[in-house]
């Protein structure tokens, strides 16, 4: 029996089909289509997709066809038992049956959802890693499978098995054991980390070898990504959220608790509404503030990387970076949480001298880690540096990372304001040959700014001390400011050629790759920066036009009237959300309602056109949208059949 309270016109629907009936959408983006036929067919998949590229109707699709055919139950793995509700809440909403395994579940409900599931009444059940090989769950699987009713197994977020990936989870390790309880199972696994190691060692931990590899183009064209020297943070954090996003919905990433607390502090202060997260608070504050994130619009939440994964609001307009991450991985998964719906948006992330020492010595001082570990960290610390102090375009570098080829995006502070750049060959010497001759002389090592004091000629009280002052290499430098002094000791550090010794101080020291520059053997060119940088201000003059261009449906776009239905709906949805007790753009998304508000349809015929429509949505709410679209006092036209 199907359990679908949505009425589908055939009894055996195809994917397409339910696409445009449950999801209320045309076509299907992208790979999503072969996926779903492999998938439906019984085939394992291994899917790996931009954040934002549409994983859920991957395995939503394949459920539903499945469980209309009599294949029962699929079983979505998920790391987050937190948003369960609202993913199960969004399923509900479409008219799709599905239900999350909880631990707050009483023994009563838990058996009222086990009738369910043996009763072939569920298409898909959430839940956690760790419920999975509890002795009553793998009791439950092994009778739904007897009966024929174990359909799919959907791992999300798989990587999270990966040591090498950045969300690493020891529970889910044990979903190998699927596999080998239930090898005619058709398995599939999505993630959107792409990188060759973390994805080979997810295929090996989850017994993928045979499944199918479906890889998508990383691109994610709305997203603009600028990378800025962090020179006062906060003021360039607040100069960037006033001037480019007032009133948006954001997510600013900092290394510590102690950060966090104070940004949203100072963001508070400047009368933006903004919340911290991060793993020192409450579970239960965590979890509001989170909700309060998701229901209410334009809140900025300054948070360490504690906060984000399975965030699927899809309005974020901008993550914002105010220390450097690890790695491009962590990176793109994090700037990929802004601007799911397609709309543009914006990654900035600020990096200084500071965050090369600070990252480097975690890697170097870590006692955990073994050393191929800390090898292979450093490597992926060394790409987001060159990534960092790159001139050309920041989208090639970044999908040139995950192994794709593209052109120059005309989306990013690079392409939109080329970088200057200067012929640091001779800096990059003088810097080297006092690095040298201060260890030639004093037998110890120094830091940088007691470097640059040398360069630069600054008789400190160390220098003095230290009798650095003698040196032929004091003063050479005086010419160049300090901000490029760091620049070209960035670069350094970054291309290998000195190197921060964590467990003496911080202090500079050459690599074999010295030589080289030293000699005159290579060149050294690097970005100009000063305090005014370009990239600083990152959409001045061509933002409007860029910004437009991607964004097709903007506001802007919209008439008086359109914009009028759209205030409407808008207050409309919040109403709704707030009974359901969901999050708004689950009822509907932001691009749903403005074409509703711009096309201003008058029957449920012209409304059910509209992308994002759905069969149990426009059942459930299409007369309400009529009327709050109609002229105020008329009645709408009712279904035009
Ligand atoms: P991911 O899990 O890959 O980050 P989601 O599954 O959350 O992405 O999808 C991102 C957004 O794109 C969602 O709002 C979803 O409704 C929308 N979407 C997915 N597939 C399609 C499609 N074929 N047509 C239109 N919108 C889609
Ligand atoms: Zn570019």
């Amino acid at each position: 029996m199907s359990s679908l309270t949505v009425s589908i016109s055939s009894p055996h629907p195809t994917p397409l089909e339910v696409l445009g009936q449950v999801f209320g959408y045309q076509h299907f983006r992208g790979p999503q289509e072969a996926i779903v036929e492999h998938v439906v067919a019984g085939g394992d998949a291994l899917v790996l997709m931009p954040t934002g590229g549409g994983k859920s109707l991957c395995y939503q699709i394949p459920a539903i066809v499945r469980q209309n055919a009599g294949h029962g139950v699929t079983i979505v793995i998920s790391p987050l038992i937190a948003l369960m509700h609202d993913q199960v809440g969004a399923l509900l909403e479409a008219g799709v049956s599905a239900a999350f395994l909880n631990s707050t579940q009483t023994f009563e409900e838990g058996n009222q959802l086990e009738k369910r599931l043996l009763r072939n009444e569920l298409t898909l059940l959430y839940a956690a890693p760790e419920r999975i090989n509890t002795p009553r769950m793998r009791g439950l699987l092994a009778s739904l499978h007897e009966r024929g009713l174990l359909s799919l197994f959907a791992i999300d977020e798989a990587h999270c098995v990966s040591q090498w990936g950045h969300d690493f989870r020891p529970e889910y390790r044990s979903l190998s054991l699927l596999h080998e309880t239930f090898p005619d199972v058709p398995r599939m696994a999505l993630t959107a980390t792409a990188d060759a190691l973390t994805r080979q060692d997810m295929i090996e931990r989850l017994k993928l070898e045979d499944a199918r590899e479906f890889v998508s183009s990383f691109d994610r064209p709305n997203i603009r990504y600028t990378i800025v020297e962090k020179t006062d943070p906060t003021r360039q954090l607040l100069r960037f959220i006033e001037s480019e996003h007032h009133g948006e919905a954001g997510i600013v990433y900092c290394q510590s608790r102690k950060r966090v607390e104070e940004i949203a502090d100072t963001l508070l202060g400047a009368g933006i509404k903004a919340m911290a997260y991060h793993a020192g608070l409450d579970s239960a504050l965590r979890q509001q503030r989170q909700d309060r994130f998701l229901r209410e619009d334009g809140l900025v939440m300054v948070a360490t990387i504690a906060f984000g994964m399975g965030i699927d609001k899809p309005d974020v307009r901008f993550v914002a970076h105010l220390d450097m991450p690890k790695n491009i991985e962590g990176y793109y998964q994090e700037t990929g949480r802004a601007g799911r719906d397609g709309q543009s948006a914006d990654a900035w992330m600020m990096y200084g001298l500071q965050d090369v020492v600070n990252q480097r010595r975690m890697i170097d001082t870590s006692e955990v880690a073994s050393e191929e570990f800390k090898q292979v960290m450093r490597g992926k610390l060394d790409a987001l540096l060159s990534l960092a102090e790159d001139t050309r375009c920041r989208r090639v570098s970044l999908l040139h990372y995950f192994g794709e080829d593209s052109q120059p995006c005309r989306n990013c502070d690079n392409c939109l304001n080329p970088p200057e750049v200067w012929d640091a060959t001779e800096a990059a010497r003088k810097m080297l040959s006092c690095i040298y001759r201060v260890q030639q002389m004093s037998g110890i090592s120094f830091g940088a700014g007691h470097l640059m004091d040398i360069l630069r000629g600054k008789a400190t009280e160390k220098v003095v001390q230290y009798g650095h002052g003698q040196l032929s290499t004091f003063g050479i430098g005086a010419d160049l400011a300090e901000a490029q002094w760091r620049s070209v000791l960035r670069q350094l550090i970054a291309n290998n050629i000195v190197r921060v010794n964590a467990e003496a101080f911080n202090t500079l020291q050459l690599m074999p790759d010295a030589r080289q520059v030293l000699k005159g053997e290579a060149s050294v060119l690097l970005r100009q920066q000063s305090l005014a940088s370009k990239a600083d201000r990152p959409g001045r003059g061509s933002k409007k036009s860029v910004k437009t261009s991607v964004k097709g449906l903007a506001e802007a776009s919209l008439n008086a009237g359109a914009l009028e239905r759209l205030a409407h709906l808008k207050a409309w949805r919040a109403e709704v959300a707030r009974e359901h007790n969901l999050p708004a753009f689950v009822i509907f998304h932001d691009a749903t309602l403005r074409a509703i508000a711009e096309q201003a349809p008058k029957s449920l015929y012209e409304l059910e056109d509209i992308s994002g429509m759905g069969t149990k949505k426009l059942q459930a709410y299409g007369a309400e949208v009529l009327r709050v679209c109609a002229p105020t006092g008329a009645a709408p036209v009712s279904h035009a059949s």
